[in-house]
């Protein structure tokens, strides 16, 4: 999270704007939170560039809840195209087929999720109710740098996307996007807010099953206050929202500008990685992702002690998950390149001691 944002939540934490309560002690149905739940609506919009046609919705249950409420909401039961690129689209992959008829249309495990099958050589269905792919890999560090033109592929169905791990790093294509989720918590704000950004024709399809709470028409229609929403979630998503639609870059402003400073941040610790001979990133170079950096020491004995260092150099969260190994650096928005220059000085430092 920007420090900025987090100073702000603490200030206003017992009184929000003068009303004399902060937020967590309000009523959702309250003026008071009207306006934050509106306002935060509204600057997403103008953030993501989400067109007319989409709904913004506010929800909880987290990415491996949308799991479960995407096909709920959009398989009417039928066959949906799955495309796995790492962890997060398998575990999607594997929850579907408790809804509808996942098909495997492409996957990448043989690589061991370090390459992605050329669009062109996906086996999509012809009549899927939906293609769903993870746009970001978290823990496979592999990253859609666009988005499959659907259309173009012979498949008439809308694509849908797990943006948790990048979301607002880089502008969204949504000419090619029926449905995009993600968790609040790796980009945006604290754990607790799922957003979910829809076409308007894709509701009001929902399974006669779907809880009404996690039923996409519902919650629209109840501007997402069919149930309590995640009120202190939404509202400091809300000032992370400003935070970044107040960023520069050169001529460039809030996502655009943000995704220069990724871009500068990814180049710099990849290239740190490709000219080490101690370190290496398994990922193809055209699937690569700014935003979590999966690194392996080439000798895999000192990982301990490149961790223990790191963190005598204050650089925290190393450790990459158990089913990649090694290290991982999740350089999100809010990581500074001051950072990314502290890690790659660390590395260097730590490569020449153990050469
Ligand atoms: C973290 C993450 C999730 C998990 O979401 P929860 O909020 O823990 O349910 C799902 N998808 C991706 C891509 C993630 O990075």
């Amino acid at each position: 999270m920007p420090e900025e944002v987090l100073r702000q939540a603490a200030e206003q934490m017992l009184d929000w704007q003068g009303s004399g309560m902060g937020v967590m002690e309000m009523s959702h149905r309250g003026k008071e939170f009207g306006q934050i739940l509106a306002e935060a609506q509204a600057d997403l919009r103008a953030l993501l560039a989400v067109p007319a046609h989409f709904q913004i919705l506010f929800m909880q249950g987290g990415g491996l809840g949308e799991n479960a409420i995407v096909p709920l909401n959009l398989s009417r039961g039928g066959v949906v195209d799955f495309v796995v690129t790492g962890s997060w689209s398998a575990k999607s992959h594997k929850e579907a087929a408790r809804y509808a008829q996942p098909h495997l249309a492409a996957s990448n495990a043989d690589s061991g999720h370090t390459d992605v099958p050329a669009p062109e050589q996906w086996a999509l269905s012809e009549s899927a109710s939906y293609v769903h792919l993870c746009s970001n890999e978290t823990i496979n560090g592999i990253e859609f740098q666009q988005l499959p033109d659907l259309a173009a592929l012979g498949s008439r169905a809308p694509l849908v996307i797990d943006f948790s791990s990048h979301v607002a790093s880089r502008p969204v294509d949504w000419s090619r996007v029926g449905l995009a989720f993600g968790g609040a918590q790796k980009n945006i704000g604290p754990a607790g807010l799922t957003i979910v950004i829809v076409r308007e024709d894709l509701l009001g399809h929902a399974l006669p099953i779907c809880p009404s709470a996690f039923n996409y028409r519902t919650v629209a229609d109840n501007q997402s206050m069919y149930n309590t929403p995640p009120t202190w979630g939404i509202y400091v998503a809300g000032l992370t929202f400003k935070w970044l639609l107040a960023q520069r870059e050169g001529s460039l402003s809030g996502v655009a500008a943000m995704e220069q400073r990724n871009i500068a941040k990814a180049d710099l610790l990849y290239g740190a990685i490709d000219s080490s001979q101690l370190y290496v990133n398994k990922v193809a170079r055209a699937w690569r992702s700014r935003m979590n950096v999966p690194f392996q020491l080439r000798d895999e004995s000192r990982n301990q002690a490149f961790l223990d260092g790191a963190r005598e150099a204050g650089l925290l969260q190393l450790k990459g998950h158990k089913s990649v190994g090694g290290m991982r650096a999740s350089i999100y928005n809010a990581m500074p390149l001051a950072g990314v220059q502290a890690l790659v000085s660390y590395m260097r430092e730590f490569e020449r001691l153990h050469a």
